[in-house]
Protein backbone atom coordinates (compact mmCIF):
# COMPACT_ATOMS: atom_id res chain seq x y z
CA UNK A 1 0.00 0.00 0.00
CA UNK A 2 1.15 3.63 -0.82
CA UNK A 3 3.04 5.27 2.11
CA UNK A 4 1.08 8.23 2.98
CA UNK A 5 3.46 10.08 5.03
CA UNK A 6 3.17 14.02 4.36
CA UNK A 7 6.54 15.63 5.31
CA UNK A 8 4.98 19.06 4.91
CA UNK A 9 1.51 20.22 6.34
CA UNK A 10 -0.91 20.49 4.25
CA UNK A 11 -2.84 22.56 6.30
CA UNK A 12 -2.10 24.66 9.02
CA UNK A 13 -4.90 25.87 11.01
CA UNK A 14 -4.10 28.84 13.05
CA UNK A 15 -6.94 29.90 15.95
CA UNK A 16 -5.76 33.77 15.68
CA UNK A 17 -8.00 34.38 18.67
CA UNK A 18 -10.42 32.44 21.40
CA UNK A 19 -12.55 35.70 21.38
CA UNK A 20 -15.77 34.42 20.47
CA UNK A 21 -19.65 35.77 20.85
CA UNK A 22 -20.93 31.95 20.69
CA UNK A 23 -21.06 29.38 23.19
CA UNK A 24 -20.74 26.51 21.71
CA UNK A 25 -21.04 23.55 23.57
CA UNK A 26 -18.47 21.42 21.47
CA UNK A 27 -16.09 24.62 21.94
CA UNK A 28 -12.43 23.13 21.68
CA UNK A 29 -10.97 26.92 22.76
CA UNK A 30 -13.16 27.31 25.50
CA UNK A 31 -14.18 30.21 23.70
CA UNK A 32 -14.33 34.11 25.72
CA UNK A 33 -16.06 37.18 24.78
CA UNK A 34 -13.38 39.20 25.04
CA UNK A 35 -9.51 38.45 23.59
CA UNK A 36 -6.55 37.58 25.60
CA UNK A 37 -3.33 40.01 25.94
CA UNK A 38 -0.97 36.40 25.00
CA UNK A 39 -2.26 36.56 22.02
CA UNK A 40 0.13 36.61 18.58
CA UNK A 41 0.60 40.10 17.84
CA UNK A 42 0.84 41.40 14.13
CA UNK A 43 4.28 40.96 13.02
CA UNK A 44 3.99 37.70 14.80
CA UNK A 45 1.25 36.55 12.94
CA UNK A 46 2.80 37.35 9.90
CA UNK A 47 6.44 36.03 10.60
CA UNK A 48 4.34 32.33 11.10
CA UNK A 49 2.73 33.27 7.82
CA UNK A 50 6.03 33.43 5.86
CA UNK A 51 7.12 30.21 7.69
CA UNK A 52 3.46 28.65 6.36
CA UNK A 53 4.64 30.03 3.06
CA UNK A 54 8.07 28.83 3.08
CA UNK A 55 6.18 25.22 3.57
CA UNK A 56 4.36 25.47 0.84
CA UNK A 57 1.10 24.68 3.18
CA UNK A 58 -2.34 26.39 3.42
CA UNK A 59 -3.10 28.66 6.39
CA UNK A 60 -7.05 28.40 7.60
CA UNK A 61 -7.74 31.02 10.09
CA UNK A 62 -10.04 29.91 12.82
CA UNK A 63 -10.87 31.18 16.25
CA UNK A 64 -12.70 31.99 18.58
CA UNK A 65 -13.72 34.07 15.79
CA UNK A 66 -11.07 35.65 13.69
CA UNK A 67 -13.20 38.77 13.05
CA UNK A 68 -12.83 40.00 16.83
CA UNK A 69 -9.35 40.90 15.66
CA UNK A 70 -8.83 44.23 14.29
CA UNK A 71 -6.04 43.53 12.32
CA UNK A 72 -7.75 40.37 10.33
CA UNK A 73 -7.98 42.45 7.18
CA UNK A 74 -4.33 43.49 7.43
CA UNK A 75 -3.65 39.93 7.68
CA UNK A 76 -5.27 39.20 4.81
CA UNK A 77 -3.56 41.61 2.97
CA UNK A 78 -0.34 40.10 3.67
CA UNK A 79 -1.23 36.83 3.07
CA UNK A 80 -2.44 38.31 -0.79
CA UNK A 81 0.92 40.14 -0.99
CA UNK A 82 3.06 37.00 -0.30
CA UNK A 83 0.38 34.49 -2.01
CA UNK A 84 -0.33 32.23 0.77
CA UNK A 85 -3.28 30.51 -0.06
CA UNK A 86 -5.46 31.18 2.97
CA UNK A 87 -9.40 30.71 4.14
CA UNK A 88 -10.73 32.27 7.15
CA UNK A 89 -13.82 30.46 9.23
CA UNK A 90 -15.50 33.59 11.01
CA UNK A 91 -18.43 32.90 13.62
CA UNK A 92 -21.40 32.85 12.03
CA UNK A 93 -22.68 36.15 14.31
CA UNK A 94 -23.76 39.62 13.03
CA UNK A 95 -20.09 40.61 12.52
CA UNK A 96 -20.31 38.92 10.00
CA UNK A 97 -21.80 40.94 7.65
CA UNK A 98 -21.86 41.47 4.28
CA UNK A 99 -19.17 43.92 3.50
CA UNK A 100 -16.89 42.04 6.17
CA UNK A 101 -17.38 38.65 4.32
CA UNK A 102 -17.15 40.93 0.50
CA UNK A 103 -13.71 42.19 1.76
CA UNK A 104 -12.29 39.01 2.68
CA UNK A 105 -13.13 37.87 -0.94
CA UNK A 106 -10.95 41.47 -2.22
CA UNK A 107 -8.44 40.30 0.29
CA UNK A 108 -7.84 37.28 -2.00
CA UNK A 109 -9.27 34.29 0.55
CA UNK A 110 -9.89 31.05 -1.66
CA UNK A 111 -12.51 29.62 0.62
CA UNK A 112 -14.77 30.49 3.70
CA UNK A 113 -15.35 28.45 6.28
CA UNK A 114 -19.03 27.91 7.88
CA UNK A 115 -19.81 26.05 10.96
CA UNK A 116 -23.86 24.20 10.77
CA UNK A 117 -24.93 21.70 13.44
CA UNK A 118 -28.81 21.83 13.03
CA UNK A 119 -30.94 21.94 10.18
CA UNK A 120 -32.74 24.46 11.72
CA UNK A 121 -32.94 27.48 14.33
CA UNK A 122 -33.60 25.28 17.24
CA UNK A 123 -31.16 22.48 16.56
CA UNK A 124 -28.73 25.14 15.66
CA UNK A 125 -29.33 27.90 18.22
CA UNK A 126 -29.41 25.08 21.35
CA UNK A 127 -25.74 23.70 19.91
CA UNK A 128 -24.10 27.03 19.57
CA UNK A 129 -25.87 28.57 22.88
CA UNK A 130 -26.96 31.40 21.50
CA UNK A 131 -30.21 32.78 19.84
CA UNK A 132 -29.91 33.75 16.10
CA UNK A 133 -27.10 31.53 15.06
CA UNK A 134 -29.00 29.50 12.51
CA UNK A 135 -30.44 33.31 10.60
CA UNK A 136 -26.66 34.33 11.01
CA UNK A 137 -25.22 31.03 9.10
CA UNK A 138 -28.02 31.18 6.36
CA UNK A 139 -27.19 34.73 6.03
CA UNK A 140 -23.06 34.11 5.56
CA UNK A 141 -23.80 31.12 3.40
CA UNK A 142 -26.15 33.55 1.14
CA UNK A 143 -23.42 36.19 0.86
CA UNK A 144 -20.69 33.41 -0.09
CA UNK A 145 -23.04 32.55 -2.98
CA UNK A 146 -23.33 36.13 -3.99
CA UNK A 147 -19.90 36.83 -3.94
CA UNK A 148 -18.91 33.49 -5.56
CA UNK A 149 -16.41 32.67 -2.55
CA UNK A 150 -16.23 28.86 -1.88
CA UNK A 151 -17.23 27.79 1.64
CA UNK A 152 -16.54 24.53 3.49
CA UNK A 153 -19.29 23.60 5.70
CA UNK A 154 -18.25 22.07 8.74
CA UNK A 155 -21.01 19.74 10.67
CA UNK A 156 -20.01 18.43 14.54
CA UNK A 157 -21.72 14.94 14.69
CA UNK A 158 -22.37 13.97 18.80
CA UNK A 159 -24.44 12.18 19.93
CA UNK A 160 -26.91 15.35 20.12
CA UNK A 161 -26.37 16.10 16.69
CA UNK A 162 -26.64 12.48 14.70
CA UNK A 163 -30.42 13.32 13.73
CA UNK A 164 -29.18 16.74 12.08
CA UNK A 165 -26.64 15.38 10.06
CA UNK A 166 -28.97 14.01 7.03
CA UNK A 167 -31.26 17.49 7.10
CA UNK A 168 -28.18 19.30 6.75
CA UNK A 169 -27.18 17.51 3.95
CA UNK A 170 -30.36 18.07 2.17
CA UNK A 171 -30.43 21.97 2.91
CA UNK A 172 -27.15 22.79 1.56
CA UNK A 173 -27.99 20.43 -1.50
CA UNK A 174 -31.47 22.34 -2.15
CA UNK A 175 -30.11 25.94 -1.54
CA UNK A 176 -26.50 26.46 -0.93
CA UNK A 177 -24.72 24.04 -3.99
CA UNK A 178 -22.94 26.68 -4.79
CA UNK A 179 -20.83 27.71 -2.65
CA UNK A 180 -20.52 24.58 -0.99
CA UNK A 181 -18.18 23.31 -2.13
CA UNK A 182 -16.76 20.89 0.50
CA UNK A 183 -18.97 19.24 3.61
CA UNK A 184 -16.68 18.02 6.36
CA UNK A 185 -18.28 16.29 9.46
CA UNK A 186 -16.34 16.54 12.26
CA UNK A 187 -17.07 13.62 14.79
CA UNK A 188 -16.64 14.78 18.36
CA UNK A 189 -13.58 14.17 20.14
CA UNK A 190 -14.09 14.83 23.58
CA UNK A 191 -11.91 18.55 24.30
CA UNK A 192 -12.83 21.31 25.78
CA UNK A 193 -16.44 22.33 26.40
CA UNK A 194 -16.87 19.02 24.61
CA UNK A 195 -15.88 16.50 26.81
CA UNK A 196 -19.59 17.39 28.28
CA UNK A 197 -20.87 15.48 24.86
CA UNK A 198 -21.06 11.98 23.71
CA UNK A 199 -19.96 10.32 20.23
CA UNK A 200 -22.10 9.09 18.38
CA UNK A 201 -22.46 4.66 19.53
CA UNK A 202 -20.97 2.65 16.45
CA UNK A 203 -24.43 1.80 15.07
CA UNK A 204 -25.01 5.57 14.68
CA UNK A 205 -21.64 6.42 13.23
CA UNK A 206 -22.16 3.16 10.74
CA UNK A 207 -25.44 4.85 9.50
CA UNK A 208 -23.89 8.10 8.93
CA UNK A 209 -21.01 6.53 7.04
CA UNK A 210 -23.49 4.58 5.02
CA UNK A 211 -25.00 7.84 4.27
CA UNK A 212 -22.40 9.82 3.63
CA UNK A 213 -21.08 7.38 1.44
CA UNK A 214 -24.22 7.05 -0.52
CA UNK A 215 -24.67 10.85 -1.12
CA UNK A 216 -20.79 11.00 -2.24
CA UNK A 217 -21.99 9.08 -5.80
CA UNK A 218 -24.13 12.31 -6.62
CA UNK A 219 -23.49 14.75 -4.16
CA UNK A 220 -23.16 18.58 -5.72
CA UNK A 221 -20.32 19.06 -3.28
CA UNK A 222 -17.33 16.99 -1.59
CA UNK A 223 -17.98 14.64 1.51
CA UNK A 224 -15.28 14.10 4.36
CA UNK A 225 -14.70 13.88 7.48
CA UNK A 226 -12.64 15.14 10.70
CA UNK A 227 -11.12 12.92 13.11
CA UNK A 228 -12.94 9.84 11.75
CA UNK A 229 -10.65 8.42 8.99
CA UNK A 230 -11.83 5.34 9.44
CA UNK A 231 -14.84 6.25 6.82
CA UNK A 232 -11.58 6.53 4.40
CA UNK A 233 -11.74 2.59 4.84
CA UNK A 234 -15.20 2.39 4.57
CA UNK A 235 -15.45 4.24 1.43
CA UNK A 236 -12.36 1.83 0.16
CA UNK A 237 -14.25 -1.22 1.32
CA UNK A 238 -17.20 -0.09 -0.94
CA UNK A 239 -15.32 0.81 -4.15
CA UNK A 240 -13.48 -2.60 -3.13
CA UNK A 241 -16.75 -4.55 -3.43
CA UNK A 242 -18.05 -2.84 -6.58
CA UNK A 243 -14.77 -4.35 -8.26
CA UNK A 244 -12.45 -0.97 -8.16
CA UNK A 245 -8.76 -1.73 -7.58
CA UNK A 246 -7.13 -0.56 -4.57
CA UNK A 247 -4.08 1.26 -6.39
CA UNK A 248 -7.11 2.89 -9.35
CA UNK A 249 -9.29 4.34 -5.71
CA UNK A 250 -5.98 5.60 -4.14
CA UNK A 251 -4.79 7.20 -7.23
CA UNK A 252 -8.22 8.84 -8.79
CA UNK A 253 -9.99 9.65 -5.47
CA UNK A 254 -7.39 12.35 -4.00
CA UNK A 255 -9.67 14.89 -2.48
CA UNK A 256 -10.13 11.95 0.17
CA UNK A 257 -7.19 12.93 1.95
CA UNK A 258 -5.98 9.54 2.58
CA UNK A 259 -3.69 9.13 5.46
CA UNK A 260 -3.90 13.21 6.96
CA UNK A 261 -4.27 12.84 10.17
CA UNK A 262 -3.43 14.52 13.26
CA UNK A 263 0.60 15.79 12.77
CA UNK A 264 0.45 14.35 9.40
CA UNK A 265 -0.92 16.67 7.05
CA UNK A 266 -2.05 19.16 9.70
CA UNK A 267 -1.03 21.13 12.42
CA UNK A 268 -2.51 23.83 14.61
CA UNK A 269 -0.91 26.75 16.20
CA UNK A 270 -2.84 28.38 19.27
CA UNK A 271 -3.56 32.07 19.84
CA UNK A 272 -0.87 32.22 22.03
CA UNK A 273 1.23 30.56 19.52
CA UNK A 274 1.51 27.59 21.03
CA UNK A 275 2.08 24.40 18.75
CA UNK A 276 0.08 21.45 18.62
CA UNK A 277 -0.43 18.35 16.56
CA UNK A 278 -3.77 19.52 15.93
CA UNK A 279 -6.73 21.54 17.48
CA UNK A 280 -7.77 18.26 19.24
CA UNK A 281 -4.56 16.47 20.33
CA UNK A 282 -3.51 18.64 23.06
CA UNK A 283 0.39 17.78 23.28
CA UNK A 284 2.00 21.48 23.64
CA UNK A 285 5.52 20.94 21.23
CA UNK A 286 6.90 24.29 21.73
CA UNK A 287 5.95 27.78 20.67
CA UNK A 288 6.31 29.55 17.41
CA UNK A 289 7.31 32.82 19.59
CA UNK A 290 10.58 30.53 20.52
CA UNK A 291 10.67 28.03 17.18
CA UNK A 292 9.41 27.84 13.50
CA UNK A 293 6.70 25.85 12.77
CA UNK A 294 8.53 24.62 9.99
CA UNK A 295 10.78 23.03 12.51
CA UNK A 296 8.33 21.67 14.93
CA UNK A 297 6.53 19.97 12.10
CA UNK A 298 9.52 18.28 10.64
CA UNK A 299 11.96 17.13 13.56
CA UNK A 300 9.77 16.76 16.77
CA UNK A 301 9.69 13.40 17.87
CA UNK A 302 6.15 13.16 18.84
CA UNK A 303 5.50 14.68 15.12
CA UNK A 304 7.78 12.15 13.61
CA UNK A 305 6.06 9.03 15.93
CA UNK A 306 2.55 10.27 15.09
CA UNK A 307 3.49 9.63 10.86
CA UNK A 308 5.41 6.00 11.72
CA UNK A 309 2.30 3.65 11.57
CA UNK A 310 4.67 1.29 12.55
CA UNK A 311 4.28 2.11 16.07
CA UNK A 312 0.68 2.52 16.04
CA UNK A 313 -0.90 -0.07 18.80
CA UNK A 314 -3.82 -2.11 19.55
CA UNK A 315 -6.47 -2.45 16.44
CA UNK A 316 -5.41 0.08 15.20
CA UNK A 317 -1.49 -1.32 15.01
CA UNK A 318 -2.61 -4.42 13.61
CA UNK A 319 -4.63 -3.06 11.19
CA UNK A 320 -4.14 -3.33 7.17
CA UNK A 321 -5.15 0.17 5.98
CA UNK A 322 -3.75 2.12 8.68
CA UNK A 323 -1.48 4.07 5.95
CA UNK A 324 -5.04 5.54 4.30
CA UNK A 325 -6.33 5.56 8.29
CA UNK A 326 -4.54 5.91 11.07
CA UNK A 327 -7.07 6.31 13.52
CA UNK A 328 -8.18 9.80 14.99
CA UNK A 329 -4.64 10.30 17.26
CA UNK A 330 -6.82 13.03 18.98
CA UNK A 331 -9.55 11.03 20.08
CA UNK A 332 -6.99 7.94 20.85
CA UNK A 333 -5.25 10.45 23.31
CA UNK A 334 -8.54 11.73 24.76
CA UNK A 335 -9.41 7.87 25.17
CA UNK A 336 -6.38 6.11 26.04
CA UNK A 337 -3.89 9.28 27.08
CA UNK A 338 -1.59 7.40 24.51
CA UNK A 339 -2.00 9.32 21.50
CA UNK A 340 -0.44 5.80 19.72
CA UNK A 341 -3.18 3.83 20.69
CA UNK A 342 -6.33 2.60 18.91
CA UNK A 343 -9.42 4.87 17.88
CA UNK A 344 -12.40 4.11 19.58
CA UNK A 345 -14.65 6.02 17.32
CA UNK A 346 -13.68 2.86 14.82
CA UNK A 347 -16.30 -0.07 14.21
CA UNK A 348 -14.67 -2.44 12.09
CA UNK A 349 -13.62 -5.68 13.53
CA UNK A 350 -10.15 -7.07 13.21
CA UNK A 351 -11.10 -9.51 10.58
CA UNK A 352 -12.41 -6.88 8.09
CA UNK A 353 -8.85 -5.33 8.54
CA UNK A 354 -6.72 -8.36 7.73
S1 LIG B 1 -8.33 0.02 13.16
FE1 LIG B 1 -7.46 2.09 13.26
S2 LIG B 1 -6.33 2.30 11.34
FE2 LIG B 1 -7.73 0.58 11.06
S3 LIG B 1 -9.60 1.42 10.17
FE3 LIG B 1 -9.91 1.41 12.40
S4 LIG B 1 -9.26 3.45 13.06
FE4 LIG B 1 -8.40 3.11 11.01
Amino acid sequence: MRDFVYEKPINVYLEITIACDLECKHCRAEAIPERSPEELNTQEVKELMDDIKGMGSHLIISGGDPLKRKDLFEILEYGKEIKLPTAVTPTTSPLADFEKIKKMKELGIYALGISLDGADENAQDSFRGVKGTFKNSMNVLSYAKELNIPVQVNTTCTKETVKEIKKIYNLLKEKFSPPVKRWSIFFLVPVGRGMQLQLPSHEETKDIFEFLYEKSKSSPFHITTTEAPSYKVFYLLKEIEKGKKLKEILESEIKMGFGIRDGNGVVFVSHKGDIYPSGFLPLKLGNVRKVKLSEVYKNHEIMKNLRNVNLLKGKCGECNFKTVCGGSRARAYGAKENYLEEDPLCFFGKEILK
